[in-house]
């Protein structure tokens, strides 16, 4: 926090640090670098007076504003580790995230606000915490007037934190001592605690902001991710406010009050980088123009775009509707594991050209290779692989919390020598990298990843169906029932809270399809690409089947899907 504050505070201590652009629309809050270091010395010392020390484990299950990154800077500054849990997930996602952290406390809000609805966060939490025996505090901070229910561990955060001293000097930390850690899914078994250290990681996420946004003193950033993913460690938090910049907490979605959210508040806030997700701009093409162009986006100069593949027609759109074809857009590739920002087409020479929907080029000291199927490095041009990275880079994460061997086993074994991202990608003719998608069992549900292998899981425990499976930007389950039943619809309705509950509602499948089998080899792994190529309509390309038990259950599983579509057209 010296880096991200106290060095700040001492030369322009009434710079804004935070532009909370909270739900309730045009009722910005701006923290100064000074007030958030108030904030964030009072909450330090308040977790200090409950016994939390060096080392110590903390989860925050906030929405975000300016007292979720206080509490985020609070534990760096007393050396304790924070987890954050993104306010959506549910209170078993929770539950299980604080036990394999050992966590000893949560800070919550009492409700939380989004799109004009409130969420019940510290309900979540008791729920949660009732079977987690490490928790002796939870902090309870206020962000709507409604009294919720406090027990014995409950803390008022602000009471307490208005009692607390507004100086708290920083716990001395090694470069290499763990700062937090964030849970993603990876392709089988449960959520990773993915570790990430000290000077590495504020490095490489500083230093990214400052070039691939070309981030000039002054400017206003706005990164419209939660503080529950990685973008919004690294792109609201850490990377902007180690650079001294102004960084825009977005609360609300791209629809409340209306479609023209985003661009009302650049224009407002006078925004001069905007980063969003793929996922957004997708659902905003289709309100049409007019939302986008009511706006002055003059203060634009920086488009930024993450968290999955972008198609062509997003990107124009981004490109051209929002910048006015006067911005530089640039398609930004990384991953939780990778603690910032690896490919883009930013920095690079100056007006060196941007290819469309692509992230091009990598970042100083990134490497990446691209493997064939036995593992040998591919040479030359317009080749596609596996997408691995040759050298360490600081923002790297350093370990599995509680588990290195996975973390050896997920990413250093398929290629020795390499880390694998789990992505394949493309090398163009001139030597630019577009990523292809995961090669993995996990899928990208609205810019969040997902392992089918939770969802399956989640839905497994209802003991009325055998193995499900989705698509790619929703959740596609196919089911095979133990018994035959009239009850499918119940079933499914089943099956669909089942997931909302011990994950999270944006994991809940789009679709449901009942089917008599699904296509095994003949060693019983379920070929999951086949079932994709089946919902993508790619049946034409099914590649090689011939490993599976019977053939046969293709054309089983495509009637199915044909007579499922047909229903739900009609
Ligand atoms: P997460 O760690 O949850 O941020 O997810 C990282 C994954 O999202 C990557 O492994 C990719 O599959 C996908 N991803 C992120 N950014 C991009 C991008 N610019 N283009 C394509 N895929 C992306």
């Amino acid at each position: 926090t010296v880096n991200c504050l106290d060095q700040h505070v001492e030369k322009s201590p009434n710079r804004v640090a935070l532009i909370w652009e909270r739900d309730e629309p045009g009722t910005a809050v701006h923290v100064t670098y000074r007030e958030l270091q108030d904030l964030t010395c009072r909450l330090a010392n308040t977790l200090k007076k409950y016994g939390i020390q060096k080392g110590d484990r903390v989860a925050i299950y906030m929405s975000v504003s300016p007292l979720s990154v206080a509490a985020m800077l609070a534990c760096a500054r007393i050396g304790a580790v924070h987890t954050v849990v993104f306010a959506g997930f549910s209170a078993e996602s929770l539950a299980g995230r604080i036990m394999d952290s050992g966590c000893k406390a949560v800070i919550t809000y009492n409700q939380g606000v989004r799109g004009g609805r409130t969420i019940e966060l510290k309900a979540t939490v008791d729920e949660a915490v009732k079977n987690c025996p490490s928790i002796k505090h939870v902090f309870v901070a206020q962000r709507t007037d409604n009294k919720v229910h406090m027990g014995d561990r409950d803390i008022p955060l602000e009471e307490e934190m208005t009692k607390a001293d507004s100086t708290c000097p920083p716990e001395s930390m090694d470069s290499e001592d763990v700062l937090f850690m964030l849970y993603t899914s990876g392709s089988t078994g449960k959520p990773k605690g993915i570790v990430h250290t000290q000077a590495g990681y504020l490095l490489y996420a500083a230093l990214t902001h400052k070039y691939v946004f070309d981030y000039q003193q002054g400017d206003v950033f706005g990164c419209v991710a939660d503080i529950g993913w990685i973008t919004g460690h690294s792109y609201v938090v850490y990377g902007p406010l180690c650079n001294g910049a102004t960084s825009v907490l977005f609360e609300s979605t791209p629809v409340y009050p209306d479609p023209g959210r985003y661009w009302e508040v650049v224009q407002r806030l006078k925004i001069n980088q905007f980063y969003g997700a793929p996922t957004a701009i997708r659902l905003l093409l289709n309100y049409g123009e007019e939302w986008v162009k009511k706006y002055d986006r003059s203060s634009l100069r920086v488009l930024g775009s993450v968290g999955e593949p972008i198609n062509k027609e997003a990107w124009q759109w981004f490109y051209q509707v929002v910048g006015e074809g006067r911005c530089t857009l640039v398609d930004t590739w990384w991953q939780t594991e990778t603690g910032g920002i690896c490919i883009a087409p930013r920095p690079s020479e100056e007006e060196a050209e941007i290819v469309p929907a692509m992230a091009m080029r990598p970042f100083f000291g990134i490497v990446p290779v691209l493997m064939d199927e036995n593992g040998e490095v591919i040479e030359g041009n317009d080749v596609s692989g596996a997408l691995c990275i040759a050298q360490p880079w600081p923002g790297m994460a350093r370990t599995i919390h509680g588990d290195h061997q996975r973390f050896i086993d997920a990413y250093f074994k398929a290629y020795p020598g390499y880390y694998f991202t789990g992505d394949g990608a493309y090398r163009s003719h001139q030597g630019y990298y577009q990523i292809t998608g995961r090669m993995d069992d996990v899928i990208n549900i609205s810019g969040h990843r997902l392992g089918t292998a939770e969802i399956e899981d989640a839905m497994v425990s209802s003991k009325q169906v055998g193995l499900p499976w989705q698509g790619i930007f929703c959740a596609f389950a196919f089911i095979v029932l133990k018994e035959q039943t009239a009850r499918v619809d119940h079933i499914k309705e089943e099956l669909k809270t089942i997931v909302a509950s011990k994950i999270a509602k944006y994991a809940v499948p789009d679709h449901i399809l009942v089917v008599k089998r699904l296509p095994k080899t003949r060693s019983g792994k379920i070929m999951r690409r086949l079932l994709r190529k089946v919902v993508t309509e790619q049946s034409s390309s099914m590649g090689d089947v011939t490993t599976l038990d019977d053939p046969s259950v293709v054309k089983e599983i495509l009637d199915a899907y044909q007579k499922y579509k047909e229903k739900n057209s009609s």
